[in-house]
């Protein structure tokens, strides 16, 4: 049994409704089995969603970066000092791409002065990372039936940035990142069953930008900065439908406010499985 709870939908930019990039993938062997719970990156408000969603996050199996953009880890210092505080007695694995040790360091050094400086009972080895930097695509790690994998997908000079997939006997879930179109994107999901893409509405995008009066030629240099980026209503649907992925569930919304009956049209004309817009702990 495989599952993907969204936790967060949102982006860079802080919103009011949408936590920052992260999602849990929750793995059950058997009925009977313990239930084991990975999360792929860490943005702002993880632990109010993980919270939300009944998870014993601070036990969580493992911690996968796609990338070191702060949407995506701002909430890991949170999960990090919170969980240990909280229980945790054996350090936390953290997969990532390279700069992941040094970002982990960091934000154990960090909080140096808390652990020297609290009347905890908890172990130390609950404050502490054991890291495994990812350089390229390849298998990431299998354990207890369930085999996960990574993709390098485009992502501007963010490079690698990865995009992850999550095998189980019964079903197959892929995590995009943030990332361009790529041919590795398209081989990593496919036959999943369910795709977890990012999007960048370019219509709302674009009536943003003519709100604020930018001139046309700027919007097309910050759609050209875009495309090197991430991926937009036009050119979704088709990727999913190459990949012949079963549910499509959208997340990382760029921008925040979007017509999402446009949104679902736009990618719809070229993809016929399920789409679903999620919102932040939208499960699938
Ligand atoms: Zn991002
Ligand atoms: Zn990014």
């Amino acid at each position: 049994m495989l599952g993907v709870t969204v936790l967060g939908t949102g982006s860079p930019m802080v919103s009011a409704t949408r936590a920052g990039p992260a999602a849990l993938i929750t793995y059950q062997r058997r009925p009977d089995s313990p239930a084991h719970h990975y999360l792929v990156d860490a943005g702002r408000w993880v632990s109010l969603r993980l919270e939300q969603a009944g998870i014993p996050w601070p036990h969580l199996d493992a911690v996968l970066f796609t990338h070191h953009h702060m949407d995506h880890n701002v909430g890991w210092s949170d999960l990090l000092m919170s969980g240990w505080q909280m229980g945790r007695a054996k350090p936390w694995r953290v997969f990532g791409p390279p700069f992941t040790s040094t970002f982990c360091a960091a934000t154990h050094d960090a909080f140096s002065y808390d652990r020297q400086h609290r009347p905890v009972l908890q172990s130390d080895e609950g404050g502490r990372q054991d890291v495994t930097e990812i350089t390229g695509a390849g298998p990431v790690f299998d354990e207890d039936g369930l085999r996960v994998t990574a993709a390098v997908v485009p992502h501007g000079d963010c490079v690698p940035s990865f995009a992850f997939r999550f095998d189980a006997p019964d079903r197959s879930i892929v995590i995009s990142g943030d990332c361009s179109p790529s041919e590795a994107l398209v081989e990593l999901a496919a036959g999943a069953d369910v795709l977890v893409h990012e999007i960048e509405h370019r219509a709302s995008t674009r009536a943003q930008l003519e709100a604020f009066g930018l001139p046309e030629a700027d919007q097309e240099r910050v759609f050209a900065v875009m495309a090197e980026w991430h991926t937009d209503e036009t050119q979704l649907g088709a990727i999913a439908q190459a990949a012949g992925v079963g549910k499509l569930m959208l997340t990382h919304y760029i921008p925040d406010a979007f017509d999402p009956a446009a949104l679902a049209a736009a990618i719809s004309s070229t993809y016929t499985g399920d789409l679903v817009l999620s919102d932040d702990l939208t499960v699938g």
